[in-house]
Protein backbone atom coordinates (compact mmCIF):
# COMPACT_ATOMS: atom_id res chain seq x y z
CA UNK A 1 0.00 0.00 0.00
CA UNK A 2 1.26 3.29 -0.95
CA UNK A 3 0.86 6.50 1.85
CA UNK A 4 1.58 10.26 1.09
CA UNK A 5 2.71 12.98 3.45
CA UNK A 6 4.13 16.17 3.54
CA UNK A 7 6.48 15.14 5.97
CA UNK A 8 7.25 11.78 6.76
CA UNK A 9 8.56 11.15 10.34
CA UNK A 10 10.24 7.87 10.53
CA UNK A 11 10.79 6.59 13.97
CA UNK A 12 8.26 7.21 16.83
CA UNK A 13 9.82 8.28 20.05
CA UNK A 14 9.95 11.40 22.21
CA UNK A 15 11.82 13.38 18.86
CA UNK A 16 9.15 12.20 16.63
CA UNK A 17 6.40 13.85 18.74
CA UNK A 18 7.99 17.40 19.24
CA UNK A 19 8.90 17.49 15.68
CA UNK A 20 5.32 16.69 14.44
CA UNK A 21 3.93 20.03 17.18
CA UNK A 22 7.15 21.27 15.46
CA UNK A 23 6.12 20.89 12.41
CA UNK A 24 2.61 22.60 13.64
CA UNK A 25 4.23 25.93 14.82
CA UNK A 26 5.09 26.59 11.28
CA UNK A 27 2.18 24.79 9.17
CA UNK A 28 -0.94 24.30 10.57
CA UNK A 29 -2.22 22.17 7.43
CA UNK A 30 0.36 20.16 6.25
CA UNK A 31 0.14 16.12 6.31
CA UNK A 32 2.26 14.51 8.49
CA UNK A 33 2.99 10.49 8.66
CA UNK A 34 4.83 8.96 11.49
CA UNK A 35 6.26 5.61 11.32
CA UNK A 36 7.37 3.16 14.35
CA UNK A 37 8.47 -0.06 15.08
CA UNK A 38 7.48 -0.29 18.39
CA UNK A 39 4.08 -1.60 19.02
CA UNK A 40 3.12 0.83 21.59
CA UNK A 41 3.25 5.34 21.38
CA UNK A 42 5.55 7.38 21.93
CA UNK A 43 6.34 8.15 25.70
CA UNK A 44 8.33 9.85 28.19
CA UNK A 45 11.08 7.46 28.59
CA UNK A 46 12.24 9.09 31.50
CA UNK A 47 9.13 7.45 33.51
CA UNK A 48 10.18 4.06 32.61
CA UNK A 49 13.22 4.20 35.39
CA UNK A 50 11.57 6.88 37.55
CA UNK A 51 7.85 8.07 38.04
CA UNK A 52 6.47 4.49 37.37
CA UNK A 53 8.44 2.88 39.92
CA UNK A 54 8.13 6.12 42.77
CA UNK A 55 5.31 7.52 42.07
CA UNK A 56 2.09 5.76 43.09
CA UNK A 57 0.23 7.87 41.32
CA UNK A 58 2.34 7.99 38.22
CA UNK A 59 0.63 5.84 35.30
CA UNK A 60 2.19 4.58 31.74
CA UNK A 61 -0.96 6.91 30.34
CA UNK A 62 -0.02 9.66 31.82
CA UNK A 63 3.20 9.40 30.33
CA UNK A 64 2.11 8.56 27.06
CA UNK A 65 2.09 11.26 24.24
CA UNK A 66 -0.45 10.98 21.56
CA UNK A 67 0.93 13.36 18.64
CA UNK A 68 -2.01 12.30 16.52
CA UNK A 69 -4.49 13.69 18.32
CA UNK A 70 -2.46 17.12 19.30
CA UNK A 71 -1.44 17.27 15.61
CA UNK A 72 -3.22 15.49 13.47
CA UNK A 73 -0.72 13.34 12.46
CA UNK A 74 -1.19 9.73 11.60
CA UNK A 75 1.21 7.33 13.35
CA UNK A 76 1.72 4.00 11.95
CA UNK A 77 2.86 1.57 14.93
CA UNK A 78 4.93 -1.65 14.49
CA UNK A 79 6.01 -1.05 11.16
CA UNK A 80 9.84 -0.83 10.56
CA UNK A 81 11.48 1.49 7.85
CA UNK A 82 14.00 -0.76 6.13
CA UNK A 83 14.29 1.35 3.06
CA UNK A 84 15.06 4.79 2.05
CA UNK A 85 15.46 6.42 -1.62
CA UNK A 86 16.07 10.03 -0.94
CA UNK A 87 16.01 10.22 -4.51
CA UNK A 88 12.64 8.82 -5.26
CA UNK A 89 11.05 10.28 -1.87
CA UNK A 90 9.95 7.30 -0.21
CA UNK A 91 10.47 5.08 2.31
CA UNK A 92 9.57 1.35 2.41
CA UNK A 93 8.09 -0.79 5.30
CA UNK A 94 9.37 -4.23 6.08
CA UNK A 95 5.22 -5.10 5.59
CA UNK A 96 6.20 -3.53 1.85
CA UNK A 97 4.08 -0.95 2.50
CA UNK A 98 5.35 2.76 0.69
CA UNK A 99 6.10 6.18 2.52
CA UNK A 100 6.32 8.95 0.20
CA UNK A 101 7.04 12.70 1.45
CA UNK A 102 7.92 16.03 0.58
CA UNK A 103 10.65 16.04 3.27
CA UNK A 104 11.48 13.50 6.04
CA UNK A 105 12.85 12.60 9.46
CA UNK A 106 15.15 10.05 10.56
CA UNK A 107 14.26 9.90 14.62
CA UNK A 108 15.39 6.62 14.96
CA UNK A 109 17.03 6.97 18.29
CA UNK A 110 18.64 3.71 19.24
CA UNK A 111 18.51 0.02 20.19
CA UNK A 112 20.83 -0.93 23.52
CA UNK A 113 24.22 -2.14 23.12
CA UNK A 114 24.36 -5.87 23.71
CA UNK A 115 26.92 -7.91 25.52
CA UNK A 116 28.82 -10.69 23.65
CA UNK A 117 27.21 -14.33 25.59
CA UNK A 118 24.48 -12.46 27.57
CA UNK A 119 21.57 -13.07 24.54
CA UNK A 120 17.89 -11.48 25.98
CA UNK A 121 15.81 -14.45 26.92
CA UNK A 122 13.02 -14.44 29.09
CA UNK A 123 14.66 -13.54 32.42
CA UNK A 124 17.29 -11.10 30.65
CA UNK A 125 15.81 -7.75 29.49
CA UNK A 126 18.05 -4.90 27.83
CA UNK A 127 16.19 -2.07 28.91
CA UNK A 128 14.67 0.72 26.79
CA UNK A 129 10.56 0.48 25.91
CA UNK A 130 7.36 0.71 27.29
CA UNK A 131 7.37 -3.57 26.59
CA UNK A 132 10.67 -4.05 28.23
CA UNK A 133 8.96 -2.32 31.70
CA UNK A 134 6.05 -4.24 30.98
CA UNK A 135 8.11 -7.62 31.58
CA UNK A 136 10.29 -6.43 34.18
CA UNK A 137 7.37 -4.83 36.11
CA UNK A 138 5.92 -8.24 36.12
CA UNK A 139 8.97 -10.42 37.16
CA UNK A 140 10.56 -7.58 39.69
CA UNK A 141 8.07 -9.08 42.88
CA UNK A 142 9.19 -8.42 46.27
CA UNK A 143 12.20 -10.47 47.87
CA UNK A 144 12.72 -11.80 44.02
CA UNK A 145 17.09 -11.50 43.13
CA UNK A 146 18.17 -9.12 39.81
CA UNK A 147 21.10 -8.63 38.35
CA UNK A 148 21.68 -5.21 36.75
CA UNK A 149 24.43 -5.07 34.53
CA UNK A 150 26.03 -1.38 34.18
CA UNK A 151 26.60 1.16 35.82
CA UNK A 152 25.80 4.17 33.72
CA UNK A 153 22.33 6.00 33.52
CA UNK A 154 20.13 3.13 32.79
CA UNK A 155 21.75 0.74 35.38
CA UNK A 156 21.99 3.45 38.05
CA UNK A 157 18.74 4.46 38.12
CA UNK A 158 17.02 0.70 37.56
CA UNK A 159 19.15 -0.36 40.40
CA UNK A 160 17.41 2.39 42.47
CA UNK A 161 14.19 1.93 41.67
CA UNK A 162 14.04 -1.83 41.82
CA UNK A 163 15.55 -1.74 45.40
CA UNK A 164 12.73 1.16 46.23
CA UNK A 165 10.17 -2.13 45.35
CA UNK A 166 11.40 -4.66 47.81
CA UNK A 167 13.92 -6.01 45.24
CA UNK A 168 17.08 -7.68 46.04
CA UNK A 169 19.49 -5.96 43.93
CA UNK A 170 23.16 -6.64 43.29
CA UNK A 171 24.99 -4.50 40.23
CA UNK A 172 27.75 -5.80 38.15
CA UNK A 173 29.77 -2.61 36.45
CA UNK A 174 33.48 -2.85 35.66
CA UNK A 175 33.72 1.07 37.04
CA UNK A 176 34.90 2.01 40.89
CA UNK A 177 31.26 2.84 41.27
CA UNK A 178 27.77 3.68 39.81
CA UNK A 179 27.87 6.19 37.70
CA UNK A 180 32.02 6.60 38.36
CA UNK A 181 32.12 7.11 34.38
CA UNK A 182 30.68 10.33 35.09
CA UNK A 183 31.16 11.44 38.57
CA UNK A 184 34.68 12.82 40.50
CA UNK A 185 35.69 10.61 43.07
CA UNK A 186 33.93 12.60 45.70
CA UNK A 187 30.48 12.03 44.39
CA UNK A 188 30.56 8.88 43.51
CA UNK A 189 31.94 8.05 46.88
CA UNK A 190 28.56 9.42 48.08
CA UNK A 191 26.85 7.41 45.44
CA UNK A 192 28.49 4.48 46.72
CA UNK A 193 27.65 4.56 50.31
CA UNK A 194 23.78 5.56 49.23
CA UNK A 195 23.95 2.29 47.50
CA UNK A 196 25.00 0.21 49.91
CA UNK A 197 22.86 1.75 52.80
CA UNK A 198 20.03 0.98 50.63
CA UNK A 199 21.13 -2.79 50.37
CA UNK A 200 21.96 -2.92 47.00
CA UNK A 201 25.05 -5.22 46.40
CA UNK A 202 27.72 -3.58 44.39
CA UNK A 203 30.23 -5.98 42.17
CA UNK A 204 32.14 -3.03 41.41
CA UNK A 205 35.25 -3.74 38.56
CA UNK A 206 33.33 -6.48 37.09
CA UNK A 207 32.23 -7.52 33.86
CA UNK A 208 29.22 -9.84 32.67
CA UNK A 209 31.29 -13.13 30.64
CA UNK A 210 28.26 -14.99 29.80
CA UNK A 211 24.77 -15.70 30.91
CA UNK A 212 22.57 -18.73 30.49
CA UNK A 213 19.22 -19.20 31.46
CA UNK A 214 18.59 -21.69 34.30
CA UNK A 215 15.04 -23.95 35.64
CA UNK A 216 14.70 -20.80 38.25
CA UNK A 217 16.17 -17.90 36.35
CA UNK A 218 19.76 -17.07 35.19
CA UNK A 219 23.10 -17.75 35.66
CA UNK A 220 25.68 -14.92 34.57
CA UNK A 221 29.57 -15.95 34.77
CA UNK A 222 31.50 -12.72 35.84
CA UNK A 223 35.04 -12.22 34.22
CA UNK A 224 36.85 -12.84 37.66
CA UNK A 225 35.70 -16.42 37.08
CA UNK A 226 32.42 -16.72 39.84
CA UNK A 227 28.75 -16.83 38.91
CA UNK A 228 25.84 -15.16 40.27
CA UNK A 229 22.18 -16.88 40.31
CA UNK A 230 19.72 -14.79 39.87
CA UNK A 231 15.81 -14.26 38.97
CA UNK A 232 16.05 -11.33 36.77
CA UNK A 233 19.27 -9.59 34.94
CA UNK A 234 18.46 -6.33 33.28
CA UNK A 235 20.98 -4.87 30.92
CA UNK A 236 21.64 -1.20 30.80
CA UNK A 237 24.77 -0.48 28.67
CA UNK A 238 24.54 2.51 26.60
CA UNK A 239 22.93 2.98 23.10
CA UNK A 240 24.10 1.91 19.79
CA UNK A 241 22.19 4.78 17.99
CA UNK A 242 19.81 3.53 14.80
CA UNK A 243 21.39 5.12 11.53
CA UNK A 244 21.53 1.81 9.41
CA UNK A 245 19.02 3.10 7.33
CA UNK A 246 20.57 6.65 6.59
CA UNK A 247 23.57 4.67 5.35
CA UNK A 248 21.74 2.18 3.33
CA UNK A 249 20.35 5.80 1.86
CA UNK A 250 24.30 7.53 1.25
CA UNK A 251 23.43 9.65 4.09
CA UNK A 252 26.75 10.65 5.85
CA UNK A 253 27.36 9.12 9.38
CA UNK A 254 29.34 10.09 12.10
CA UNK A 255 32.17 7.45 13.77
CA UNK A 256 29.95 6.18 16.36
CA UNK A 257 27.15 5.57 13.90
CA UNK A 258 24.91 8.90 14.24
CA UNK A 259 23.85 10.40 11.61
CA UNK A 260 25.32 13.94 10.62
CA UNK A 261 23.30 17.13 10.40
CA UNK A 262 23.69 20.54 9.78
CA UNK A 263 23.12 23.42 11.61
CA UNK A 264 19.82 23.18 10.07
CA UNK A 265 19.53 19.77 11.18
CA UNK A 266 19.59 18.87 7.33
CA UNK A 267 21.70 15.42 6.73
CA UNK A 268 23.67 15.18 3.56
CA UNK A 269 21.21 14.59 1.37
CA UNK A 270 18.35 16.51 0.32
CA UNK A 271 15.24 16.99 2.43
CA UNK A 272 16.28 14.69 4.60
CA UNK A 273 16.79 15.54 8.74
CA UNK A 274 17.76 14.32 11.55
CA UNK A 275 17.10 14.84 15.00
CA UNK A 276 17.24 13.37 19.13
CA UNK A 277 19.33 10.42 19.88
CA UNK A 278 20.52 9.26 16.34
CA UNK A 279 21.53 12.67 15.51
CA UNK A 280 25.43 14.21 15.53
CA UNK A 281 24.58 17.70 15.37
CA UNK A 282 26.84 21.21 15.90
CA UNK A 283 26.80 22.27 19.50
CA UNK A 284 28.00 25.59 19.50
CA UNK A 285 29.39 25.61 22.41
CA UNK A 286 30.76 21.90 22.79
CA UNK A 287 31.15 21.09 19.03
CA UNK A 288 30.04 18.12 17.06
CA UNK A 289 28.23 15.72 19.54
CA UNK A 290 25.36 13.34 19.76
CA UNK A 291 23.54 13.51 22.94
CA UNK A 292 21.20 10.71 24.10
CA UNK A 293 18.96 12.81 26.89
CA UNK A 294 15.44 14.15 26.88
CA UNK A 295 15.99 17.83 26.15
CA UNK A 296 17.96 17.14 23.36
CA UNK A 297 15.50 14.74 22.00
CA UNK A 298 12.47 17.29 22.62
CA UNK A 299 14.23 20.53 21.61
CA UNK A 300 16.00 18.86 18.81
CA UNK A 301 13.02 17.59 17.49
CA UNK A 302 10.70 20.18 17.74
CA UNK A 303 13.49 22.22 15.92
CA UNK A 304 13.63 19.50 13.38
CA UNK A 305 9.99 19.80 12.55
CA UNK A 306 9.88 23.79 12.44
CA UNK A 307 12.63 22.89 9.76
CA UNK A 308 10.92 20.47 7.83
CA UNK A 309 8.10 22.97 7.74
CA UNK A 310 10.72 25.86 6.34
CA UNK A 311 12.19 27.73 9.18
CA UNK A 312 15.24 29.00 8.12
CA UNK A 313 16.76 28.87 11.76
CA UNK A 314 19.94 27.62 13.11
CA UNK A 315 19.73 25.05 15.57
CA UNK A 316 21.99 26.42 18.68
CA UNK A 317 20.29 24.78 21.99
CA UNK A 318 23.00 23.35 24.39
CA UNK A 319 20.66 20.31 25.86
CA UNK A 320 21.07 19.87 29.89
CA UNK A 321 20.30 16.70 31.62
CA UNK A 322 19.43 15.00 34.56
CA UNK A 323 19.11 11.90 36.65
CA UNK A 324 17.64 10.84 39.80
CA UNK A 325 19.16 7.83 42.15
CA UNK A 326 16.99 7.25 45.21
CA UNK A 327 16.74 11.08 47.06
CA UNK A 328 20.16 12.18 45.19
CA UNK A 329 19.53 14.19 42.13
CA UNK A 330 21.58 15.91 39.79
CA UNK A 331 21.31 18.41 36.93
CA UNK A 332 24.00 18.89 34.08
CA UNK A 333 25.58 20.67 30.88
CA UNK A 334 27.93 19.81 28.87
CA UNK A 335 30.71 16.92 28.46
CA UNK A 336 30.68 14.96 32.38
CA UNK A 337 34.06 12.88 31.96
CA UNK A 338 35.84 12.65 35.37
CA UNK A 339 39.33 12.02 32.95
CA UNK A 340 38.79 15.52 32.86
CA UNK A 341 40.68 17.96 35.71
CA UNK A 342 37.39 18.26 38.33
CA UNK A 343 36.71 21.38 40.49
CA UNK A 344 34.24 20.28 43.31
CA UNK A 345 32.79 23.40 45.10
CA UNK A 346 29.85 23.20 48.21
CA UNK A 347 26.97 25.30 47.08
CA UNK A 348 23.48 25.27 48.58
CA UNK A 349 23.86 22.10 50.60
CA UNK A 350 25.00 20.16 47.41
CA UNK A 351 27.90 20.46 45.13
CA UNK A 352 29.15 22.31 41.80
CA UNK A 353 31.60 20.23 39.84
CA UNK A 354 33.40 21.91 36.80
CA UNK A 355 35.42 19.99 34.25
CA UNK A 356 37.64 20.99 32.62
CA UNK A 357 39.50 20.68 29.19
CA UNK A 358 42.53 22.65 28.33
CA UNK A 359 41.92 25.08 31.35
CA UNK A 360 38.06 25.76 30.07
CA UNK A 361 34.93 24.55 31.01
CA UNK A 362 33.87 22.00 29.39
CA UNK A 363 30.95 20.69 31.84
CA UNK A 364 29.19 21.60 34.87
CA UNK A 365 27.21 19.28 36.63
CA UNK A 366 24.85 20.60 39.24
CA UNK A 367 24.83 18.37 42.36
CA UNK A 368 21.69 18.46 44.56
CA UNK A 369 21.52 21.73 43.15
CA UNK A 370 19.02 23.03 41.59
CA UNK A 371 17.76 26.00 39.12
CA UNK A 372 21.24 26.62 37.89
CA UNK A 373 20.99 24.99 34.57
CA UNK A 374 21.39 28.57 33.12
CA UNK A 375 24.13 29.85 34.91
CA UNK A 376 25.94 26.41 34.08
CA UNK A 377 25.59 27.34 30.42
CA UNK A 378 26.89 30.24 30.64
CA UNK A 379 29.74 29.21 32.20
CA UNK A 380 30.48 26.87 29.91
CA UNK A 381 29.58 29.17 26.97
CA UNK A 382 32.80 31.87 28.60
CA UNK A 383 34.77 28.49 29.52
CA UNK A 384 35.81 30.29 32.69
CA UNK A 385 34.24 29.52 36.16
CA UNK A 386 32.90 32.04 38.41
CA UNK A 387 35.71 33.61 40.76
CA UNK A 388 33.96 32.65 43.95
CA UNK A 389 33.39 29.19 42.30
CA UNK A 390 29.37 29.46 43.20
CA UNK A 391 27.16 29.52 40.40
CA UNK A 392 24.03 32.20 40.76
CA UNK A 393 21.17 31.24 39.40
C1 LIG B 1 14.70 4.02 30.71
C2 LIG B 1 15.19 5.35 30.22
C3 LIG B 1 15.34 6.41 31.12
C4 LIG B 1 15.80 7.65 30.69
N1 LIG B 1 15.94 8.65 31.60
C5 LIG B 1 16.39 9.86 31.20
C6 LIG B 1 16.58 10.92 32.13
O1 LIG B 1 16.37 10.75 33.31
N2 LIG B 1 16.99 12.11 31.68
C7 LIG B 1 17.23 12.35 30.36
O2 LIG B 1 17.60 13.48 30.01
N3 LIG B 1 17.09 11.37 29.43
C8 LIG B 1 16.68 10.14 29.82
N4 LIG B 1 16.54 9.12 28.91
C9 LIG B 1 16.89 9.37 27.51
C10 LIG B 1 15.72 9.91 26.68
O3 LIG B 1 14.55 9.25 27.03
C11 LIG B 1 16.07 9.74 25.21
O4 LIG B 1 17.13 10.63 24.93
C12 LIG B 1 14.91 10.00 24.27
O5 LIG B 1 13.83 9.16 24.56
C13 LIG B 1 15.35 9.79 22.81
O6 LIG B 1 14.26 9.93 21.97
P1 LIG B 1 14.36 9.59 20.41
O7 LIG B 1 12.96 9.76 19.91
O8 LIG B 1 15.44 10.34 19.78
O9 LIG B 1 14.78 8.05 20.33
P2 LIG B 1 14.00 6.75 20.79
O10 LIG B 1 13.34 6.95 22.08
O11 LIG B 1 14.97 5.62 20.65
O12 LIG B 1 12.86 6.59 19.70
C14 LIG B 1 13.13 6.16 18.39
C15 LIG B 1 12.04 5.22 17.95
O13 LIG B 1 12.26 4.88 16.59
C16 LIG B 1 12.07 3.48 16.43
N5 LIG B 1 12.81 3.04 15.24
C17 LIG B 1 14.14 2.81 15.11
N6 LIG B 1 14.44 2.42 13.85
C18 LIG B 1 13.26 2.41 13.16
C19 LIG B 1 12.92 2.10 11.83
N7 LIG B 1 13.85 1.74 10.93
N8 LIG B 1 11.61 2.16 11.47
C20 LIG B 1 10.67 2.54 12.38
N9 LIG B 1 10.94 2.85 13.66
C21 LIG B 1 12.22 2.80 14.05
C22 LIG B 1 12.60 2.90 17.72
O14 LIG B 1 12.15 1.60 17.95
C23 LIG B 1 12.05 3.90 18.73
O15 LIG B 1 10.74 3.57 19.08
C24 LIG B 1 16.10 7.84 29.32
C25 LIG B 1 15.97 6.79 28.41
C26 LIG B 1 15.53 5.55 28.86
C27 LIG B 1 15.41 4.40 27.89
Amino acid sequence: MRHDYDYLIIGAGMTADAAARGIREIDPAGSIGIVGDESDPPVRRPALSKDLWIDDDATLTGSTLDPAADTGAEVFLGQRITGLDPQGKVATSATGDEFGYGRALIATGGTPRHLDGLEPSEHVIYYRTVADYRRLREAAQPDTHAVVVGGGYIGSEIAAALSQNDVHVTMVFPEDAPGAGRFPTEIAEQVTARYGQAGVQLRAGTGVDSGHDTAEGVQLTLDDGSTLDADLVVVGLGLQPAGDLAESAGIDRSDDGGIVVDDHLRTSVDDVFAAGDVASYLDPRLGRRRVEHEDNATTMGQAAGRALAGADEKYAHTPMFYSDLFDLGYEAVGRMDPSLETDVVEQDGGSVVYYLDDGRVVGVLLWNVWNAVDAAKSVIESGTRPESGLLKS
